[in-house]
């Protein structure tokens, strides 16, 4: 027994200098990732309850990397935002991002306008660049601010001060939405939502896993009716996440929420997957 117990402990100890070896060795990588072409971006589509009809995508930002395969968000985002160098790679998925929606808009004008969704990581927010490089990204592919909408988590908001928020309030003012990210995780004030430039609020995916068995918890569903109706009395719109079954959409629907994204509707993926999609849509 003490044995396998110490080969227990080596193997541990081996699993996690095996992390922290990939965990630098992505971190040196990743400047050089930026400059060789090795990130590119999935969208998911977001999909109006009302009538199923998609409203625009989500850019979800991946890393093929020449060692270890494709590699999602959160294996390198926390990485680049301790690096700082997701303020460049954040540029780089916004351009790429608002350059495809101009693409969707060229190709399938009767999908009606598509809109896009970028993440916005916390140290973006307080990147002086941030206003200009949207505004130029938004000129330079002939795009309207009113076709974006920039995500920002509840909690890299909690306790904003204003200067955090002029940046947003600079671009909600152009027209650019704003939404609140992963909604209900946080511990934000409900009250404190009116202090804030935002205009959708995206309900966490936990909410939407309540929602799996039938019927759903009671409580579950009065906080997310609650959220809904705060959330319309103060003209924000609701966006779900993590919508997997169509028992859930129905439900979600049900109690008022306005636009969903999931697997049921489609997990993110190219491009082309959403041009299909709209125009599956747009012409029945
Ligand atoms: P998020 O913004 O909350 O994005 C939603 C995540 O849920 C995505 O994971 C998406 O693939 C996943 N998802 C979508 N539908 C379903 C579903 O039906 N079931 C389940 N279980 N999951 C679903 P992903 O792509 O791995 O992204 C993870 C996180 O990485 C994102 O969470 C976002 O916070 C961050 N991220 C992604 N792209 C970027 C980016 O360009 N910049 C920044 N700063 N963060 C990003
Ligand atoms: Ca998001
Ligand atoms: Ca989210
Ligand atoms: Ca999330």
């Amino acid at each position: 027994a003490k044995a396998s117990g110490g080969n227990r402990f080596e193997l541990a100890d081996a699993e996690a200098d095996a992390r922290a070896i990939t965990r630098h060795g992505l971190t040196t990588a990743l400047p050089t990732a930026l400059e060789r072409g090795e990130f590119f971006i999935e969208y998911q589509p977001l999909v109006h309850l009302g009538d199923g009809s998609v409203r625009g995508a989500e850019a979800l930002v991946r890393w093929l990397h020449p060692q270890h395969g494709v590699l999602g968000p959160d294996r390198f985002i926390p990485l680049a935002e301790h690096t700082g160098l997701i303020v460049p790679l954040g540029r780089w998925v916004l351009e790429q991002s608002v350059r495809q929606a101009r693409a969707w808009r060229e190709r399938h004008e009767e999908a009606g306008p598509l809109r896009i969704n970028v993440n916005l990581s916390p140290c973006q927010l307080t990147h002086p660049g941030l206003v200009q490089d949207t505004v130029d990204i938004l000129e330079r592919a002939g795009v309207e601010p009113d076709a974006l909408c920039l995500e920002v988590t509840e909690s890299a908001l909690i306790g904003a001060d204003d200067d955090l928020l002029k940046p947003l309030r600079r671009l909600a003012e152009m027209g650019v939405d704003i939404a609140l990210d992963d909604f209900g995780t946080g511990y934000s004030n409900l009250a404190n939502l009116r202090r804030l430039p935002v205009s959708v609020l995206k309900l966490d995916r936990s909410f939407t896993q309540s929602m799996q068995q039938f019927p759903a918890d009671p409580v579950d569903l009065k906080i997310v009716e609650g959220i809904v109706s705060l959330a319309h009395s103060l003209d924000l719109a609701v966006t779900v996440e993590g919508v997997e079954t169509g028992a859930q959409a129905e439900q979600l629907r049900i109690l008022g929420c306005d636009t969903a994204q999931g697997w049921y509707y489609a997990r993110p993926g190219p491009p082309e997957r959403l041009h299909e999609l709209a125009l599956v849509d747009a012409t029945g």
